[in-house]
C-alpha cells in the first residue's frame, strides 16, 4: 500500500494552480495536498470549490516571500514533495510593477528552496518542481523552436524574474544537491483564466460588444495549450521526470494574435448565434507592448518521447470548451472582476 505524501502546490488557487491541484487531489488519495497561496487578485478559491471539503485537502493562506513563515510550514508539515507556480504572471503588470515580480518570483522562490533544502537533507525521495515559462528564451526570428538548450535570453521583467527564479533553482542542484525538476510552457488558455489574459479578455469583451485590442499589427505568435493538458504533463513530470531535467510543454499549436482573434470571432459568432464577422468588427489595433517579443514556438519532443505526454484536444475544441465554460460560470466572471471572492474566502475560512 501507498504511504501517505504531504505535498506542497503553491499558487494553487491561481489559473494553472487549480487545474493541477483539482488532479492530484482526485487521483492521487496517497497524496496529502496542501494548497499555498497568497490570494493575490489572481488567486481565487472559487476556482475550487468542488474539492475544498476533500479528505486529503487544505488550503493554508500565506506569502512565499515571507521566509519565517515558510520555513515554519515546511518544519510543519515535512513536505515530501514542492511543486511551485505561485508566481506574479501578467507581463503587462511586470512593465508597470517590476518590483512585486523579483519579490514573489525571485525571493519567494528562494524562500522555497531554502526551506527545501532542510527536508531534502532527511528524505533521500525530496523533490523541488518548479513551472516557468518559455518566455524565458525569449523571441525567435520566423524559424526554429524552443529546446530545452536554447539559451536564456529574456525580454521582459517578468520572463527575467522567471529566468532568474529557474536559474536558482539549477544553481540549487548544481550547488547543495537539492533534488528539482523544471518544466517550460507556452501560453495555456482554458477555464478559470483570470480576464485580463487574451482569450477570457477577448470572449468577455464580446459579449459586452466591447474592442478588442490586439497589439501592433497582430503578427505577435504564440503557441497555445489547453490547462488541462498542461496539468497532465506536470502530473507526469512531478511523478515519472528524471531529477535534474528540463522539460518543454507545448501544443505544436502556433497562432499569430490576429488568426487566433478571428477565429475566436468566429466561435463567438456562433454561440451567440449573431450573424457571422460581427464580433470581427470589434477588432481594434493598439500601440505595441514594449520589448514585445514577436514568435514564441515550444519543441516538446523531449516530453513526448521520455513521457509520452502529447496534447489532447484540437485548438478549436479547447476554445469552444473555454468560451462554454465562460458562458456558463458568468458569476465567477463577475465574482472575480468585483472583488466578492474576497468576501466567499473570507466567509469560508476565517469564521
Ligand atoms: P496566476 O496569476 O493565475 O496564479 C498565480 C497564483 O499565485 C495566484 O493564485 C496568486 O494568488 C498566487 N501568488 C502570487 N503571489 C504569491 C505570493 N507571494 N505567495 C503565494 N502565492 C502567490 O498564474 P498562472 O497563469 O496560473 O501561472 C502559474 C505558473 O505557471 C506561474 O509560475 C507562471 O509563470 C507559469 N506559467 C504560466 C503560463 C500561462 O500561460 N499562464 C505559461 C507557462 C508558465
Amino acid at each position: 500500500k501507498d504511504i501517505p505524501k504531504n505535498i506542497l502546490i503553491t499558487g494553487g488557487a491561481g489559473f494553472i494552480g487549480s487545474h493541477v491541484v483539482r488532479r492530484f487531489v482526485t487521483k492521487y488519495g496517497h497524496y496529502k495536498i496542501f494548497n499555498l497561496d497568497a490570494l493575490t487578485y489572481a488567486g481565487n478559491l472559487e476556482n475550487l470549490k468542488d474539492v475544498e471539503e476533500a479528505f486529503n485537502y487544505s488550503f493554508v493562506k500565506g506569502d512565499i516571500a515571507h521566509s519565517d513563515f515558510i520555513n515554519e510550514l515546511f518544519s510543519k508539515h515535512k513536505f515530501d514533495g514542492v511543486i511551485h507556480l505561485a508566481a506574479e504572471s501578467h507581463v503587462d503588470r511586470s512593465i508597470s510593477d517590476p518590483l512585486s515580480f523579483v519579490r514573489t518570483n525571485i525571493l519567494g522562490t528562494v524562500n522555497l528552496l531554502n526551506a527545501s533544502l532542510e527536508l531534502a537533507k532527511n528524505n533521500s525521495n525530496f523533490l523541488f518542481y518548479h513551472i516557468s515559462t518559455d518566455e524565458v528564451y525569449g523571441s525567435l526570428g520566423k524559424e526554429g523552436f524552443f529546446t530545452e538548450s536554447t539559451a536564456y535570453d529574456p525580454n521582459s521583467p517578468y520572463s527575467a524574474s522567471k529566468a532568474s527564479s529557474d536559474h536558482f533553482v539549477r544553481a540549487y542542484g548544481a550547488t547543495y544537491k537539492l533534488p528539482y525538476v523544471i518544466s517550460n510552457c507556452s501560453n495555456n488558455y482554458g477555464p478559470n483564466q483570470f480576464p485580463e489574459k487574451l482569450i477570457p479578455l477577448f470572449i468577455n469583451n464580446i459579449i459586452q460588444n466591447k474592442p478588442l485590442p490586439v497589439y501592433g499589427d497582430g503578427n505577435y505568435t504564440r503557441d497555445w495549450l489547453y490547462v488541462k493538458d498542461h496539468a497532465r504533463a506536470i502530473d507526469l513530470v512531478f511523478n515519472k521526470g528524471k531529477k535534474g531535467e528540463t522539460y518543454n510543454i507545448g501544443g505544436f499549436n502556433e497562432w499569430k494574435n490576429i488568426d487566433l482573434t478571428k477565429l475566436l470571432c468566429r466561435l463567438m459568432d456562433k454561440k451567440l448565434k449573431r450573424q457571422e464577422g460581427s464580433s470581427e468588427k470589434l477588432i481594434t489595433f493598439v500601440k505595441d507592448r514594449p520589448g514585445h517579443d514577436l514568435r514564441y514556438a515550444i519543441d516538446a519532443t523531449k516530453i513526448n518521447q521520455e513521457l509520452g505526454w502529447e496534447p489532447s484536444v484540437t485548438f478549436e475544441e479547447g476554445l469552444e470548451k473555454t468560451i462554454d465554460w465562460y458562458f456558463d460560470n458568468q458569476e465567477w466572471l463577475d465574482h472575480v472582476t468585483s472583488g466578492d471572492y474576497l468576501e466567499y474566502y473570507k466567509k469560508q475560512y476565517q469564521a
